[in-house]
């Protein structure tokens, strides 16, 4: 839930959308699938 909400403080920002890890832009859909998540595909896998 944290995450979750770290993801909506951000929304707006120039920090929503971007991976925590590697920094590359993370896809749109996937944030509306999994907000919580805050790492890009490769990160998370
Ligand atoms: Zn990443």
């Amino acid at each position: 839930m944290s995450n979750l909400k770290r993801v909506l403080e951000n929304v707006g920002t120039p920090d929503f959308g971007i991976c925590v890890k590697c920094k590359q832009t993370i896809p749109l859909g996937r944030i509306f699938i999994r907000p919580q998540s805050l790492l890009c595909v490769n990160c998370a896998r």
